[in-house]
């Protein structure tokens, strides 16, 4: 669980000796968020493959209509759909960690891949709750605790609308973020 609460500072002094070494500004605190969602953009692949093989294998054992679920077509639909934007997300997180390496890049490429692999990863434990039908709500497989987990991921380090605006701001020139 997260207790998740408000914070806010008014009339506060700090000692100088709080400060943090060379910062001059947000921008100093702000500096950490950019690897964090590069961390993240890998993260939440294993959490994907991890729901993607929970259903695979439930699919493969659970029998309905006399067959195992895995036989009907809007089944293998789910689990197509998976493994594609798995392979997807993988191959998005590689080019940005390599361009990463190669020197800085640009806010809007992070906010690319943490927006398009969050995003993918709750829909991957969404789609394997759907395979695995009620037993997929019970703690007795992983996938629902990916799924919250998923949620909350979608959210913080900048939320799924806050990087669209990101990314919109980037490609079009233009500030939608209000104000
Ligand atoms: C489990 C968890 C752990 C967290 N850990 C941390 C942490 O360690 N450190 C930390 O600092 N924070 C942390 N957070 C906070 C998280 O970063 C914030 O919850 C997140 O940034 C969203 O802020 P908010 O909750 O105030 O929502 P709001 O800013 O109120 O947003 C609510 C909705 O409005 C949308 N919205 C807001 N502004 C705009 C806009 N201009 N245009 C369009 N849509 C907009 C948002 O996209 C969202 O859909 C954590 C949150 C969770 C859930």
């Amino acid at each position: 669980m997260s207790r998740t609460s408000e914070c806010w500072f008014e009339n506060c002094r700090i000692p100088a000796e709080n400060r943090l070494p060379k910062a001059s500004g947000l921008r100093a605190p702000l500096s950490c968020l950019s690897p964090a969602r590069a961390g993240i953009a890998w993260g939440v692949i294993g959490a994907a493959i991890g729901c993607y093989e929970t259903a695979l294998a439930y699919a493969k054992s659970r029998e309905q209509f006399g067959r195992p679920i895995a036989g009907f077509q809007l089944v293998q639909e789910k689990l197509v759909w998976m493994l594609q934007e798995i392979t997807k997300a993988q191959l998005l997180a590689l080019r940005l960690t390599r361009m990463m390496a190669a020197g800085p890049v640009r806010p809007a490429q992070i906010s690319l891949a943490k927006r398009n692999n969050a995003w993918m990863a709750l829909e991957c434990a969404r789609k394997a709750r759907d395979i695995l039908g009620a037993a997929g709500i019970t703690d007795r497989y992983s996938v629902i605790r990916h799924l919250m987990n998923l949620e909350t991921v979608y959210t913080y380090e900048g939320t799924n609308d806050i990087h669209t605006l990101i990314v919109g701001h980037d490609i079009t020139g233009i500030d939608a973020f209000g104000g």
